[in-house]
């Protein structure tokens, strides 16, 4: 174990979160505004997940009594307000997730925050609550992000991939939230994500071979005292066959017994009470990293790539 590991309730070993985000067709319209009407094989493929995949993801978590985190932008909430409604229903979290799926570091600070307090309103009115915690779509967390959050009474953000364990994103304006971590290998999008008209073509892996990061990973932190925040799509993994090797991994979860499965909120809100009692002490990373372009590149350089 290492020297810092987090006191989760009943001792367990690990904090699990299976967070999914409902994109939907977001994605569709903002990546086609014109033409997205005309595209209703990728419609029918990202609208699954509302219409298919959460009331089967849904049926899971009823079976297994477990209560999980849904990261939704506000149109979804808007347009499929009966499932977010379910969601709500039965328990689990509803988190922020952008308005229309739009990246935030594609944005002005004005734009992102209005669009973040679009999405606000939006989860506000179909759930009953105000979102406490966010993702920033496609992980693009901007350098007003943290600032906004904070401005808008967030508790915690799971955007970013600094740490394995929970830590403390601090504002030099002064605030700061819990970060929740994860990184690319814990997303699914990786391993199954094809669509000629997204733009990704990602080579499709067998559900059995691809469980086999996960579970990697949450060996890993089991035996770090860690966290374990994983990130799903039900266009994605609300499919069949891909479900089943999740619904095969909670099972064997539950088995193990030392594993707190619990909605982001909850992680956060007990990572905060341990933080306040003195029994965590998180690695605390100020931000924004940089206030701009770095002094020591000549005053010339453009892009290179990697
Ligand atoms: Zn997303």
């Amino acid at each position: 174990m290492p020297s810092n590991p987090v006191p989760w309730p009943n001792s367990a070993k690990c904090a699990a979160a299976i967070t999914f985000d409902t994109d939907a067709d977001s994605i569709l319209h903002l990546q086609y505004p014109d033409d997205a009407v005309r595209r209703v094989a990728t419609q029918s493929f990202l609208r699954f997940g509302p219409k298919v995949g959460i009331p089967r993801i849904l049926e899971t978590y009823r079976k297994f009594g477990i209560k999980q985190t849904f990261c939704v932008p506000g149109w979804c909430a808007e347009r499929y307000s009966e499932t977010v409604e379910a969601i709500v229903a039965d328990g689990h979290e509803v988190a922020h997730h952008g308005y229309l799926h739009e990246s935030p570091n594609k944005r002005s600070r004005d734009e992102e925050h209005e669009w973040l307090v679009r999405g606000i309103e939006a989860i506000e009115k179909v759930t009953g609550r105000r979102p406490r915690g966010w993702r920033a779509p496609l992980y693009d967390f901007s350098e007003h992000s943290l600032d906004l959050l904070l401005q808008e009474g967030f508790e915690y953000d799971s955007s970013l991939m600094g740490d394995e364990l929970p830590y403390v994103i601090r504002s030099k304006q002064g605030g700061e939230v819990i970060e929740l971590p994860t990184e690319w290998a814990m997303d699914d999008a990786v391993q199954y994500l094809f669509s000629l008209d997204l733009g990704l073509t990602m080579t499709i892996q067998p559900p059995a071979r691809a469980i086999e990061v996960f579970v990697s990973e949450l060996e890993a932190a089991c035996a770090q005292g860690g966290l374990w925040v994983t990130v799903w799509h039900p266009f994605i993994t609300g499919r069949r066959a891909r479900w089943h090797q999740v619904e095969l991994l909670i099972e064997s979860m539950l088995e193990r017994g030392d594993i707190w499965f619990a909605p982001m909120e909850e992680i956060a809100a007990h990572v905060r009470k341990c933080i306040d009692d003195g029994s965590y002490t998180p690695r605390v990373e100020e931000l924004p990293t940089y206030e701009g372009r770095i002094p020591e590149l000549p005053t010339d350089a453009v892009g290179e790539g990697i």
